[in-house]
């Protein structure tokens, strides 16, 4: 089912997006005079150029300063429940107002029986630092800069956000939530559009993962719009404790997978877990300055060329309809996003879809390639204390915003969105 429909949906696609025009086609069209008025192009095109036309680099901007206040909403503290309360509040402000939410406990793994000691560390570190191979496959080329989390509260110049971070996590419950566009023909399948909503660094977690939060709640903004239908359901998931574990990821496969299409109660025409066509996450949106440079710091602007990173993993079960998928996203960027194009990598790693990657279609967006890029230093604010939302210029903002045109885009057409007229 999927992977047919995916194949068609890619047809259509890249028959939109360019494809040689059939001979009757271009018999009615060759007459057309240079200045005329374009033709009218296919009206779901329309529709879906509609959509991503309302999103708004304003609002995103501004729902990123909104997730700001709760700091680096470090799963396991009350800045994080308070976090995923706000959330909630916006989805419902928007017309999501069917929220459900996910709990789970949480335990944090048993340190190892015999520790390493800080030589035996030390040396892991710098072995690390040397090799060549990347998180999730792939290797890392070219100039490279430190990376890792910052686990010192102190190293926060800020006295208000260090205040603001200061509670520790502990073990316990946890919750997420995510609310669904629920489809009028198709109400019993529907895509995941996904994102973390938990950071930690001491930070105010702008970037990881404000920026993939953000843009998923305005998706659901711009999708929940009562003039918009969709054949199909969309869900919208800000996933909880993807730092340390993927943790509410997990949970909510775990919870859900089982349930998926089942019209409960029977009858009613209503399907708690709708079966799921494709899983699309998002972390880390906004920053693509390039490759360090060589004494280890950044460019200060956006690179002109930055671009959206789609990953699926080409080791998982679902690597074909996983590859599909991507290559539907790069075709949307290609039709819909303003300023920035995407590129595909097979490398999909440490995100929340790699729950989902042998279940069904899984891809992550990305500012940059997870493994051999951000994992070689690209981003110096990744986990560090100047993962704030001041960092950032509007060219970096827009580059999220360009990755929501990108998701919107190919979303819109995958559940067949339509605008009332
Ligand atoms: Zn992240």
């Amino acid at each position: 089912m999927l992977k047919s429909r995916i194949g068609l949906v890619t047809a259509m696609v890249l028959a939109s997006a360019g494809a040689p025009r059939s001979d009757a086609q271009q018999a009615s069209g060759a007459q057309q005079a240079p200045g005329a008025p374009a033709r009218p192009s296919d009206p779901r095109d329309e529709m879906v150029r509609t959509l991503i036309g309302r999103l708004d680099l304003e609002k995103y901007k501004a729902t990123i300063k909104g997730l700001t206040q709760f700091g680096d909403r470090r799963q396991g503290t009350k800045r994080n429940r308070d976090a995923v309360d706000w959330i909630e509040a916006q989805l419902k402000s928007y017309g999501c107002t069917n929220t459900e939410r996910i709990t789970y406990e949480y335990q944090p793994p048993a340190p190892p029986a015999q520790p390493l000691d800080s030589a035996a560390l030390a040396a892991r570190r710098a072995a690390a630092a040397r090799s060549t191979q990347a998180s999730g496959g792939g290797r890392i080329r070219g100039n490279r800069a430190p990376t890792g989390v910052n686990t010192d509260s102190l190293k926060q110049p800020d006295p208000r956000i260090r205040a603001l971070d200061a509670e520790p996590t502990t073990p316990g419950q946890r919750q997420e939530v995510y609310c669904t566009k629920v489809g009028t023909t198709h109400p019993e399948e529907m895509y995941i559009i996904g994102a973390h909503m938990d950071g930690h660094g001491y930070n105010q977690a702008a970037n990881d993962d404000g920026s993939g939060t953000a843009l998923v709640m305005e998706l659901a903004r711009v999708f929940m719009s009562p003039d918009i239908t969709t054949e199909r359901s969309i869900r919208f998931a800000l996933w909880n404790g993807e730092e340390g574990g993927l943790n509410g990821a997990k949970a909510y496969v775990e919870q859900r997978q089982a349930l998926q299409g089942k019209e409960n109660p029977v009858g009613s025409g209503k399907y708690p877990e709708p079966k799921w066509l494709g899983m699309i996450q998002h972390d880390m949106m906004m920053f693509d300055h390039g490759m360090p440079l060589a004494d280890g710091t950044l460019p200060k602007e956006q690179r002109p060329e930055a671009d959206v990173n789609i990953e699926f993993q080409k080791t998982s079960k679902m690597a074909a309809e996983s590859q599909a998928l991507a290559w539907l996203l790069h075709a949307a960027n290609e039709k819909y996003a303003t300023d920035y194009p995407a590129a595909v990598g097979p490398h999909m790693t440490n995100t929340d879809s790699g729950r989902f990657q042998d279940v069904v279609a899984a891809v992550s967006l990305r500012e940059n390639e997870r493994g051999a890029q951000i994992g070689a230093g690209w981003d110096p604010q990744w986990h560090q204390p100047t993962d704030l939302f001041t960092t950032y210029s509007d060219k970096d903002f827009r580059l999220g915003l360009n990755a929501a045109q990108t998701t919107g885009g190919a979303v819109g057409q995958l559940v067949g969105a339509t605008v009332k007229r």
